[in-house]
């Protein structure tokens, strides 16, 4: 760069934060989804980092603290998905059926075990 010549601008760095829109399940640069979401009411985000307080247009740049507040976001979304993907997975285990012998009629068990002769005859 020669002396007194203006500073090139990276292209390599966007203008705001990578955020989580969890309805869709993708990530969305914040500048425009907030276009998107212009003229419309945005959903306002109920994960644990925003509590109810930050809706997903609020993060169209990467001014103050926009780009940690947007890296919370898609935290506590993906963990909120992780933590329901476990519970699926645990209840999943427990409604599939009981593995039974085949042939093993429920409540039979005992009348066979009357049916043994006694041993020493
Ligand atoms: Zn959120």
């Amino acid at each position: 760069m020669a002396p007194g010549e203006k500073a090139k601008t990276s292209k390599g760095f966007s203008t705001s934060p990578h955020v989580l829109f969890a309805e869709l399940m993708d990530f969305f640069l914040g500048r425009p989804l907030a276009g998107r979401l212009a003229g419309a009411e945005a959903p306002v985000c109920s994960c644990a980092a925003c509590e109810g307080l930050w809706a997903l247009d609020a993060f169209a740049g990467n001014e103050g603290e926009r780009q940690a507040r947007a890296a919370a976001h898609n935290v506590a979304v993906l963990m909120e998905w992780l933590r329901t993907l476990a519970a699926v997975a645990c209840s999943g285990s427990a409604l599939s059926p009981r593995r039974m012998p085949i042939g093993t009629v429920p409540g039979a068990v005992q009348a066979s075990s009357s049916v043994v002769p006694p041993l020493g005859d």
